[in-house]
C-alpha cells in the first residue's frame, strides 16, 4: 500500500504522533507548554484566571494489575474523554505521565468558575469504568490546582505549583484535591534534605527502636511487645515515624530500614525469654518481593524462634496485588512466623479476603477504642471486630487503650490482647528490661 498518499500523510503522521500520545489521543506535555506559554502571553487573559489541574490516577498501578494491560488503557482512555468533556473547545487535556494529566482552563472569571470546574471534573472522575470483561474498574484521581496570574506567570512554575499541590493532595489519601499554597515550596524543600538526611541516618545509625508492651486483656499479663522506630535527627530532635516512614517509602529507603528493624527487634527480644515482638511492615517491603528471605535471615541471624515474630500488615497490602501477597503471606507463614492484620476497620471494606489470607491476630485501630467511652457507634464496631474474630478463629488485640474504662469494656467483650498508654508506653530495651522486673516484684 505504498502509494502517494501513504507519503503524503507521512510527515503529518510523524508530527502529530511527537505531540499526542497514541492512547489516548490527548496532547502530550510538549505541546501543553506550548499552548500554555501561548495562553498566558494572550492579551485576552490579562484579567481573567487561568487554572492548571494536575491529574494522577493514585491506584493505576494496581488496576493495571488486577485487569491486565488493554483495560489499563481503556481507563486511561475513558478518562481522557471525561476530563474532555468537562471543559470548552479551547481549553486543553494532556496525557503527561503514564497516569498522569494536565488540564488548562482559560478564561475563568473568578475562584467560583475554578472551584465549579474542579467539582464537575471529581464528578466526571467518581464514576466507575465497566470493562469488557464485566469486571468494574474504580480509578481514584487525585488533583493539585494552580492559578495564573495567582500563584505564577510563567509556564514551568505554574506546572511546577500545580505538581506541588498534587503531592500534597497524594498525602490526603485517594480522591483528595489541594490548591496550591506558598508553604508547599519550603514543605518539599524540607522533603528533599529529610530524604538526604535518611541516607546518612542508615549509615550513621541515627535510630532507635522502642517497644510498647502487649498484655492479656484478662489477667494483664505481659505477653509481647510491639516494636516502634524513632529517628534521633542530630538538628530536628526526635523523629515519629509518620514524620518520616512515608519519606522512606517513597524513596524505597523503607527497604534498608525495615531490614533494620526487623534484625534490631529480633537480636532485642531473643535476649528476653518468652516475650514476643511484633514488627510493622511497610507495602513498600511487601511490594520489593524480598521480604521472606530478610525476615528467614533475621530470624536465622539472631536465633529467634519464628514463633515469637508477628509480623504486623496493613489491608493496602492485599488489595495491590492479591495473588502475589497470597504468595508471600504463606511464604512467611512456612517460615513460622505469626501474621497480624494491622489498623483494622480504616481500611477498605472488603471482608473476603480475611478467610483467603491467613492472618492469626486482627488489630483494632485505636481510633475505635479511643472513641470507646464516648460514642455507641465505636462500640458497636470493636463488639463486630470481636466477633468476627471469634468466628474466624483469630485472636484480637485492641491498640491504643488509655483508660480503665476502655480496659473494662474490652474484658467484658472478651477481647485477647490490649496495647496502649495505660498498659504502657513505647520504651527502650533499658526500660522495658525495668518494667518485667517491676511486674516480677508486684506478682
Ligand atoms: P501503629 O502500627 O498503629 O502503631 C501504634 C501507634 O500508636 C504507635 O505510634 C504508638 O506509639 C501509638 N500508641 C500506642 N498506644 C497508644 C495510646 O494508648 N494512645 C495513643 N494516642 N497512641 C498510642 P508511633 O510509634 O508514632 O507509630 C506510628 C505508626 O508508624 C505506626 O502505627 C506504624 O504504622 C508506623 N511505624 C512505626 N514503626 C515502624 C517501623 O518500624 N516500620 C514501619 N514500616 N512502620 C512503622
Ligand atoms: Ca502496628
Ligand atoms: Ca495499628
Amino acid at each position: 500500500m505504498s502509494d502517494a498518499n501513504e507519503v503524503a500523510r507521512g510527515p503529518w503522521q510523524s508530527e502529530y504522533l511527537a505531540l499526542h500520545d497514541p492512547v489516548t489521543s490527548l496532547p502530550n506535555r510538549l505541546l501543553m507548554m506550548e499552548f500554555l506559554a501561548g495562553a498566558l502571553s494572550s492579551p485576552q487573559e490579562g484579567r481573567r484566571t487561568l487554572a492548571v489541574f494536575a491529574l494522577d490516577i493514585d491506584n493505576f498501578r494496581q488496576l493495571n494489575e488486577m485487569y491486565g494491560l488493554a483495560s489499563g488503557d481503556l481507563i486511561l482512555a475513558e478518562t481522557a474523554r471525561r476530563l474532555r468533556r468537562c471543559v470548552r473547545d479551547n481549553d486543553l487535556v494532556a496525557r503527561v505521565g503514564a497516569d498522569e494529566f494536565i488540564l488548562v482552563a482559560t478564561g475563568l472569571a473568578d475562584s467560583k468558575a475554578v472551584d465549579g470546574l474542579h467539582r464537575r471534573l471529581q464528578a466526571a472522575l467518581s464514576v466507575p469504568v465497566a470493562l469488557p470483561s464485566g469486571a468494574v474498574a474504580y480509578p481514584q484521581a487525585d488533583m493539585g490546582i494552580a492559578l495564573a496570574p495567582l500563584d505564577a506567570h510563567e509556564p514551568d512554575s505554574l506546572i511546577h505549583c500545580a505538581e506541588l499541590a498534587l503531592n500534597r493532595a497524594k498525602d490526603e489519601g485517594p480522591g483528595a484535591c489541594c490548591y496550591f499554597a506558598a508553604d508547599m515550596n519550603d514543605e518539599m524543600a524540607g522533603r528533599r534534605t529529610l530524604e538526604g538526611d535518611l541516607r546518612r541516618a542508615i549509615v550513621s545509625d541515627e535510630f532507635v527502636l522502642l517497644f510498647q508492651p502487649r498484655c492479656d486483656a484478662r489477667t494483664l499479663e505481659l505477653l509481647g511487645v510491639e516494636a516502634l522506630i524513632r529517628w534521633d535527627h542530630p538538628q530536628l530532635g526526635r523523629l515519629a515515624p509518620d514524620e518520616f516512614v512515608p519519606i522512606a517509602e517513597k524513596s524505597g529507603l523503607v527497604i534498608p530500614l525495615g531490614e533494620w528493624v526487623l534484625r534490631k527487634a529480633c537480636d532485642t527480644i531473643s535476649r528476653l525469654p518468652e516475650l514476643n515482638v511484633s514488627v510493622n511492615v511497610s507495602v513498600v517491603q511487601f511490594r520489593n518481593g524480598e521480604l521472606v528471605g530478610t525476615v528467614e535471615s533475621a530470624l536465622r541471624a539472631t536465633s529467634l524462634p519464628a514463633h515469637r515474630l508477628e509480623l504486623e500488615i496493613t489491608e493496602s497490602v492485599l488489595i495491590e496485588n492479591t495473588d502475589k501477597a497470597l504468595d508471600i503471606l504463606e511464604g512467611l507463614k512456612k517460615l513460622g512466623v505469626r501474621l497480624s492484620m494491622d489498623d483494622f476497620g480504616t481500611g477498605y471494606s472488603s471482608l473476603g479476603y480475611l478467610r483467603t489470607f491467613p492472618f492469626d491476630a486482627l488489630k483494632i485501630d485505636r481510633r475505635f477504642v479511643g472513641d470507646l467511652d464516648q460514642s455507641k457507634g465505636a462500640l458497636a464496631i470493636v463488639q463486630a471486630i470481636l466477633g468476627l474474630g471469634r468466628a474466624l478463629g483469630m485472636q484480637v488485640v485492641a491498640e491504643g487503650v488509655e483508660t480503665e474504662s476502655q480496659l473494662a469494656v474490652l474484658k467484658a467483650d472478651s477481647c485477647d490482647e490490649v496495647q496502649g498508654f495505660y498498659l504502657g508506653r513505647p520504651m527502650t530495651e533499658e526500660a522495658l528490661r525495668a518494667y518485667i522486673a517491676e511486674r516480677r516484684l508486684a506478682s
